[in-house]
C-alpha cells in the first residue's frame, strides 16, 4: 500500500525535537549552569552577585533564590532548578543555594554514570535509595537539648553570616528576629503565623539601627494636620466603614425648594458628621484606623475632638492593627462598645527619611510585630531585608519543630560517610548511584572550603579525618579565621528542616530532569 511509504508527520514542521542522549546532555548542562551560577555565594565567605536587568535596575545579593529569580532563565530544565530554589524558599525560607548546588552536583555525577552506560532508571532508583540513607544520617546528627532563645540566636546568626550585614548588625538583627518569632509563636503548639511578623524598611540609618516594634509600623499620615501626632495609652477603634454622611439619606428626606431648606439640609449633614466624631469620642476612642475613606469634614471634627485618625489603611494593615491592639473590626460605629475597642501602649507619627512613618506599639501580648529594618542605601536595605527573611525562615523552622543540626558542612560529611558505607548493601548498579550521591553531597563542604580560600581537596581530607576521630566536624568560618572543628562549639547550626528540604528538593529536581529523554518544543 502506497501510503505506508509516505513520511508521516505528527508534529508541526517548526517543532524542535531533541531526544535520547542529546536531550539529556542539554538538560544536564543547563541544570549545572544554574548551580554554578550560585555556588560562589554559598556560606559566610560567599561572594555577592550584581544583577542588572534590561531596564538598568541593579540588585546586589548573596541570596540564591533572589539570584535565580532575577536571572530570567529560559531553558526548561534550568527552570526546574529555579523552582527547587523557589520551593525551598517557600517551605523553609533558607537553604536555597545549598539545594541548587546539590541538584547541580547530582546531575553532574549522573551524567558520568550515564556516559558509563548505567541506565537512567538505575541512577534515579539509586538516588532515591541514597536520599533515604541521607535523611537517616541527618536524623542521627540532631543536636539534643531544648531549642531555647540562645539556640535560636545561633540559628539566626548562622543564616545571616556572610549576607553583607556586618557583624554588629548581624547580632542586632538576630536578636530582633528571635524576639519577633517568640512574641507571636503560639504558646502551646509553637506554630508561627508568618503574617504576624511584618517587615518595614527605610533608608537613613545603618543596618544596626534595626528595631523590633511590638505592633505595626506603616507609612501613612494622619487624616488631618491638626490631629495629635502622638498618643500614649491609646484606646483604638479599627473600622471597616466609610466615615461620612450616609449617602442618599439627605436626598430622600428633604425636597429642597428654598435657600432656607438648603441651609437646613446642609446643617443636618453637618450635624451628622459632627455626631460621628462625638460618638467615637464618647466611646473613649483616641485613635481610629479606618480601612475606608474618612471625609475631610469628618476628619476635621475628629481633629477637634483630639482624635488621631488614619483613612484608607490597607486591609492587611487593618488586620495587623486589630491583632496588635486587640480591637474588633467594626462595620458600623452604631452601638460601639468598650469591648469592641483595643489598646496600644503608644501610637506616634515620626518623620523618617522625609516621610511620615507611624508606629503603633501594642501591649506586651501584641500578636503582631514589625521588624523595622534600616540601611544606609536602598541596596543595603534590600539585602538586609533578604537576610532578615532568611533568618526568620530558619528561626521559625527551628522553633516549630525544635530540632537543629550542626552546620558548616558537618551534616554533609556525615551523610557522605553513611552513603559510602551503606552503598555495599545496595545491589547492582544502583550502588554506583549511591556513591555518586555521596560525591554530590561532598560539594557542600567542598564549596564552603573553596569560598573560604582553602584548598578544597585538602579540606575534605582533613574534614573526613576529623569526622572519623571526633564524630562531628565542619569547616567553621569565624571572621578571618577558618578551622576544621565541631561547629556546635562555635554556634554554627542549621534547622534540621532546612537540611531535609534541601536534600529532598534537590533529589526530586535532579531525578525529574534525568527521567527526561525527549524534548519536544513547539515553536
Ligand atoms: P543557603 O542559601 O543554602 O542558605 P548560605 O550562603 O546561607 O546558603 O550558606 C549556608 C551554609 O553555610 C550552611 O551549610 C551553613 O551551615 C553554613 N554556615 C553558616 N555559617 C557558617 C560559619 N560560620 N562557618 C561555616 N559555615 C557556615
Ligand atoms: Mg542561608
Amino acid at each position: 500500500m502506497s501510503y505506508m511509504q509516505q513520511p508521516l508527520y505528527v508534529l508541526a514542521e517548526s517543532t524542535q525535537r531533541t531526544s535520547g542522549a542529546d536531550a539529556r546532555r542539554s538538560n544536564v548542562a543547563a541544570g549545572r549552569a544554574v548551580a554554578n551560577a550560585v555556588r560562589t555565594t554559598l556560606g559566610p565567605r560567599g561572594m555577592d552577585k550584581m544583577l542588572v536587568d534590561s531596564s538598568g535596575g541593579v540588585v546586589v545579593t548573596n541570596d540564591g533564590a533572589t539570584i535565580l529569580k532575577e536571572m530570567d532563565i529560559e531553558h526548561p530544565a534550568a527552570q526546574m532548578l529555579v523552582e527547587v530554589a523557589e520551593s525551598q524558599e517557600a517551605e523553609v525560607g533558607d537553604g536555597t543555594t545549598t539545594a541548587a548546588v546539590l541538584a547541580g552536583e547530582l546531575l553532574a555525577r549522573a551524567e558520568d554514570l550515564l556516559d558509563d552506560d548505567v541506565h537512567a532508571t538505575a541512577v534515579v532508583e539509586g538516588y532515591h535509595e541514597a536520599l533515604r540513607l541521607a535523611l537517616d544520617a541527618v536524623d542521627g546528627m540532631l543536636v539534643g537539648g531544648e531549642v531555647d532563645r540562645e539556640a535560636l540566636l545561633t540559628v539566626a546568626e548562622s543564616a545571616m553570616t556572610g549576607k553583607g550585614t556586618g557583624d554588629i548588625a548581624t547580632g542586632v538583627l538576630a536578636g530582633i528576629v528571635v524576639d519577633a518569632v517568640l512574641q507571636v509563636a503560639d504558646d502551646d503548639d509553637r506554630r508561627v503565623n508568618r503574617d504576624d511578623i511584618r517587615v518595614f524598611t527605610r533608608t537613613g540609618a545603618s543596618a544596626a539601627a534595626a528595631e523590633l516594634v511590638r505592633g505595626v509600623v506603616f507609612e501613612e499620615e494622619p487624616a488631618n494636620d491638626n490631629m495629635p501626632r502622638s498618643v500614649e495609652e491609646a484606646t483604638v477603634a479599627v473600622l471597616d466603614t466609610k466615615l461620612d454622611v450616609r449617602s442618599g439619606e439627605v436626598d430622600t428626606e428633604y425636597t429642597i425648594t428654598s435657600v432656607d431648606q438648603l441651609d437646613a439640609a446642609l446643617s443636618a449633614e453637618d450635624a451628622e458628621r459632627r455626631t460621628i466624631a462625638e460618638t467615637l469620642s464618647a466611646a473613649g476612642v483616641d485613635v481610629v484606623f479606618c480601612s475606608k475613606k474618612i471625609s475631610d469634614p469628618v476628619a476635621a471634627y475628629l481633629a477637634d475632638a483630639g482624635i488621631l485618625a488614619f483613612s484608607n489603611v490597607k486591609a492587611s494593615e487593618a488586620r495587623a492593627f486589630a491583632r496588635s491592639t486587640g480591637a474588633r473590626r467594626l462595620g458600623t460605629i452604631d452601638d460601639i462598645e468598650a469591648s469592641d475597642l483595643g489598646t496600644a501602649a503608644s501610637i506616634r507619627v515620626e518623620k523618617h527619611a522625609g516621610d511620615d512613618v507611624t508606629f503603633v506599639e501594642g501591649n506586651d501580648d501584641s500578636r503582631t510585630v514589625t521588624l523595622y529594618v534600616r540601611g544606609s542605601t536602598d541596596h543595603v536595605v534590600d539585602e538586609t531585608e533578604r537576610a532578615v527573611d532568611d533568618a526568620l525562615g530558619v528561626v521559625v523552622a527551628a522553633h516549630e519543630d525544635g530540632e537543629i543540626v550542626p552546620g558548616a558542612g558537618a551534616v554533609e560529611v556525615a551523610i557522605a560517610d553513611r552513603l559510602r558505607s551503606g552503598a555495599n548493601a545496595v545491589t547492582g548498579r544502583k550502588a554506583l548511584a549511591v556513591e555518586a550521591f555521596a560525591d554530590a553531597v561532598d560539594a557542600v563542604p567542598r564549596t564552603l572550603a573553596e569560598n573560604a580560600g582553602l584548598d578544597p581537596i585538602d579540606a575534605l581530607v582533613d574534614l573526613r579525618a576529623h569526622h572519623d576521630s571526633e564524630g562531628v566536624a565542619g569547616i567553621v568560618i569565624d571572621g578571618p579565621s577558618v578551622a576544621i572543628t565541631d561547629p556546635r562549639d562555635e554556634h554554627v547550626v542549621d534547622p534540621v528542616a532546612v537540611k531535609r528540604e534541601a536534600l529532598e528538593s534537590a533529589t526530586e529536581a535532579a531525578t525529574m530532569i534525568l527521567r527526561i529523554d525527549d524534548v519536544i518544543a513547539a515553536n
